[in-house]
């Protein structure tokens, strides 16, 4: 039986050399092994790419992006050189020129600029996740007019999250994989902290845990949740509010932690004649005052042995003052926020809001439990055990882009908080650098000066009138109008807004224009067709309005056609990069962590990443951070930088791995030569762990306080209370009320009074204009074609090269349409003309499609017959950055009025079948663009190895 058996090589040898480093696929930033393989001539090559099983971050998992990311590697749509454009702007016609004259056209447009008015470079980032390296650049040149892509993607997230908690979703912070028992997502299409979410949810749901998925559409992680809430966009403010009701009229609230932790006992002034009114009792030493339990006596929160009282009122000088809490009871005890009255608007019945509401509140209080961790907080009491409550909750893009989606986002906080969730066993937890209170992030800084730096960082929390951006005059000091009076506190800027006011030179004309991964002709534009008529329209002497674009980009993208100068970025593999404790790092709830890219290939191509070409032009432009003092350049590329760069003395891009008095130690540290190969050879990161003790109640925790100080995340400890009622907003209200010397002008005063309450509201957005528009029309992104990086992404092509629009069955129904069928979907910005999907699973008025599947011919070295070209689309044709006129000749932004967060989901469209176009050719289909790196081979087939 044996002797013919054939010998089987079950463990072949699959590469010659493992290179470890960070994938680059999507923005978890997850560990990846990169198998090399030696070809016939002894050079090593990309052979395939697995999961880092050490990594902090995915534990050896790998999603299909991932392992995909070889085909990124080898796009044919990688720019190959630096370029000049030498036909008409969107031609598509170019000519490759050396670094050195690409350099020098670059500073014979910078320099004249930096030596007169800086502000008229505007530099711009999209998915960078190098902001805190380009940030410095943007401010070394001295311009005020800095920003990446958070206020087109989720900026509402992440300032309500800072603004009320100290931390927001994302990579900010996680759920309690560990404890937790009831999970529930708000908003979250399966893109965001994609492998991370998968695994927790595997996890939890091994122990029994139930996922709740609040989502207009059934998909990705709302697909394997035990409960859907289909919800009508645009309501789950309402309906968090709702929950709050309930919660709040039973009782179900934590109030020790309210007491303790959060500002709901701090005092208010209750006199509506005082130009204070609505604003925190304060000492001489602004500490809030609250009435401590024990004393009955009006005392700082923060006193040793405090027991703050979420009831008692303070009168002085003939002046009520009542605790938040009061406050918070009057509005949402109000029958406006009962089930019965918000059902219908939310699509949610009443029953099902009160049952939810109950169970998150049978999870956090009946199913409570004690961790035997000793802690001292804040006050100086130690506490024994830790109390666990096991409700955790995440949210993203969905409940952000919404012109409510600020107050929304702040109503999430507020039901975790009053259920005593955060930042305890089984709830919400943040990650190093996080928490830290919007009081510990600098402000915007806007103070320009020739030949010099700005006066601080570009982007930053405001915390009333005093800290808008504006100039002497009143008018914005930055072209995106961040910081102003139409959107006060815009954390993240106003990408989408800064070509449209640069065309209309509303607030002024800019010069030049540097963007970097930002596909702004395209699906990054909220209004492709009038983006591109901006970017190529001249005035009456024949100049672009834009007058100069340079673009940064490691791919053929559809932005690449609009621009004069192309720097050509590297791909992932062939880059360092950090992932930086002072950016977006990749840290855990327990851990601090950070990680680089390094070349695991060198370039084939004359490309250079775009980090590194910053460092040569900016010592070729003299900026003081990229030069040392004899005028030499200082970082002789970005790894250099990583390396030797201090943002405060001892505090680098990097925390392992530093230089100490008796050798190398994390957090703090000098400069380690070495540094590099230190993260090299321990697989591409760095971890420590948070002891044990310190690693929950984080903002109020004196181990964990004392540990952030140790590794550089803060100077002193920086302990504080949740913000359930925010001054800042108050503030801004006040001065619409008449007070102070900032006013709003008269056309947006009743809107800041009504929009910038200080406890969160829920209000419809704005419809004018789209009567006659009655269906919502969202887009998402799927899991393999995250924020578009895999479209001209050979394998992953294969699973979305086309997309349908899918139509709830009601409204098929209602319109007579059956799979396959076409129906013409306006707006009133555009109309698009697309093949339709039923589906059921899909809130009943809400239509939608994945995001970014549709290319421009001749973009992306794609077949001009490709169906990316002829059945994919866009829904940015129906979107616009404005809304429409309103007759008064302003231009008013599709933007949230409080962060200026692009309200890519208020969009209304209404449905007409038709007929299938001739050639069956999605509309509009436009027209093509040359390629400048020609087109991809029929076939794409190669062996790496022997
Ligand atoms: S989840 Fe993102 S970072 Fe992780 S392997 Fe997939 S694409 Fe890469």
């Amino acid at each position: 039986m044996t002797h013919k058996q054939p010998t089987l090589d079950l463990s072949p040898k699959v590469s010659d050399e493992i290179r470890k480093t960070t994938c680059y696929m999507c923005a978890c930033r997850c560990g990846i092994n990169v198998h090399m393989k030696k070809d016939p001539l002894g050079d090593l090559k990309v052979a395939y790419i697995e999961g880092n099983r050490d990594h902090p971050v995915n534990q050896g998992v790998l999603c299909a992006k991932g392992s995909a990311g070889i085909m990124q590697h080898n796009a044919p749509s990688r720019l190959k050189s630096p370029m000049k454009r030498v036909g008409e702007r969107g031609s598509g016609e170019f000519e490759e020129i050396s670094w050195d004259e690409a350099y020098e056209i670059a500073a014979s447009w910078l320099k004249p600029i930096r030596e007169t008015n800086p502000e008229k470079l505007a530099f711009f980032t999209g998915r960078d996740q190098s902001q805190s390296f380009t940030s410095l650049w943007a401010q070394s040149f001295g311009t005020p007019n800095y920003a990446a892509h958070g206020g087109f993607c989720s900026v509402n997230m992440a300032a309500a999250g800072i603004y009320t908690m100290g931390g927001a979703f994302w990579e900010f912070g996680q759920p309690d994989w560990d404890h937790t028992k009831l999970f529930m997502l708000f908003g979250v299409a399966e893109d965001h902290d994609s492998n991370p979410i998968k695994m927790g949810i595997g996890k939890i749901k091994k122990r029994g845990a139930r996922v709740i998925g609040v989502n207009p559409i059934r998909t990705g992680y709302n697909a394997v949740a035990d409960d859907w809430v289909g919800i009508t966009p645009g309501t789950d403010g309402l309906f968090i509010l709702s929950m709050i009701h309930c919660l709040m009229k039973a009782g179900r609230m934590d109030l020790n932690y309210l007491a303790q932790y959060t500002d709901a006992a701090v005092l208010i002034n209750g006199d509506d004649k005082s130009p204070e009114f609505g604003l925190k009792l304060r000492d001489e030493n602004g500490k809030e005052l609250v009435i401590d339990r024990t004393t009955g006596k009006l005392t700082p929160y923060d006193q040793k042995g405090v027991k703050p009282d979420l009831s008692a009122t303070h009168r002085a000088k003939g002046i009520t003052h009542r605790p938040v809490f009061h406050q918070m009871a009057e509005m949402y005890l109000d029958d406006q926020y009962a089930p019965e009255t918000v059902a219908e608007t939310c699509g949610i019945s009443a029953e099902r809001i009160r049952t939810i509401a109950a169970e998150l509140a049978r999870v956090a209080f009946d199913e409570a439990f004690e961790l035997d961790h000793e802690w001292t907080d804040f006050r100086g009491e130690t506490h024994k055990t830790m109390t666990g409550r096991p409700v955790s909750f995440h949210a993203m893009r969905g409940i952000s882009a919404h012109a409510n989606g600020f107050q929304t986002c702040r109503a999430l906080h507020v039901l975790q908080i009053i259920l005593g969730t955060v930042e305890v066993p089984g709830g919400f937890r943040f990650k190093p650098p996080y928490p830290k209170p919007a009081t510990a992030h600098p402000k915007p800084h806007v103070g320009i000066c020739p030949d010099q730096p700005l006066d601080g960082p570009h982007l930053g929390f405001v915390h009333g009138p005093e800290d808008l951006a504006l100039k002497d005059d009143g008018t914005p000091a930055r072209i995106d109008k961040a910081f102003t009076w139409e959107n006060p506190m815009s954390v993240h800027g106003l990408m989408h807004m800064v070509i449209s006011n640069a065309y209309a030179g509303d607030p002024y004309k800019i010069d030049t224009l540097f963007m970097y991964m930002a596909n702004m002709s395209w699906n990054s534009s909220m209004n492709t067709t009038g983006v591109i008529e901006m970017l190529t329209d001249k005035d009456e002497s024949g100049e672009y309005v834009i007058p100069r674009i340079i673009y940064s980009d490691a791919y053929s993208s559809e932005m690449v056609a609009y621009s004069d100068l192309i720097l050509p970025d590297t791909t992932y593999l062939e880059r360092h990069d950090c992932i930086s404790l002072l950016d977006r790092p990749i840290c855990e709830a327990d851990a601090a962590a950070d990680a680089i890219r390094w070349p695991v290939v060198e370039p084939d191509r004359n490309v250079k990443g775009f980090q590194s070409a910053l460092c040569d032009l900016g010592a070729k432009l003299g900026l003081p951070a990229f030069v040392n003092d004899d005028g030499s350049q200082k970082y002789t590329d970005y790894a250099d930088y990583i390396v030797n760069h201090e943002r405060r003395p001892g505090v680098g891009p990097l925390a392992g791995w530093r230089m100490g008095e008796n050798g190398l130690q994390n957090g703090r540290g000098g400069v380690n030569a070495s540094q590099m190969e230190n993260y090299i050879g321990n697989g591409g990161f760095f971890v420590e762990h948070i002891p044990d003790g310190a690693n929950y109640y984080k903002p109020w925790n004196q181990a964990y306080q004392d540990w952030a100080v140790k590794m550089g995340i803060f100077d002193s400890q920086q302990p504080y209370l949740f913000t359930l009622y925010s001054e800042p907003m108050r503030k801004f209200q006040l001065a619409a009320e008449g007070h102070g010397e900032r006013q709003p002008p008269e056309h947006l005063r009743e809107r800041v009074k009504e929009t910038m309450s200080p406890l969160p509201i829920w209000y419809e957005t704005d419809q004018e204009g789209n009567e006659g528009f009655t269906v919502t029309a969202l887009t998402q992104r799927p899991m393999a074609m995250y924020h578009s990086w895999g479209s001209q992404n050979a394998w992953l092509r294969q699973l979305h090269g086309r997309n349908p629009m899918y139509i709830p069955s009601k409204l098929m129904k209602a319109h007579a349409l059956t799979d396959g069928d076409w129906a013409e979907i306006t707006s009133p910005h555009g109309k698009i003309t697309v093949p339709v999907m039923e589906m059921a699973a899909l809130n009943d008025n809400t239509i939608w499609t994945w995001n970014a599947i549709g290319k421009r011919k001749g973009a992306w070295a794609l077949d001009e017959e490709a169906p990316e070209a002829t059945k994919g689309f866009l829904l940015n044709h129906l979107i616009h950055e404005l809304m429409p006129p309103k007759g008064d000749g302003l231009r008013w932004a599709n933007s949230d009025p409080i962060t200026g967060q692009a309200a890519w989901f208020d969009l209304k469209v209404a449905i007409k079948k038709v007929d299938a176009p001739s050639d069956a050719v999605s509309l509009p289909s436009m027209k093509s663009i040359k390629s400048p790196v020609g087109k991809g081979p029929a076939e794409l087939k190669w062996k790496v190895g022997q």
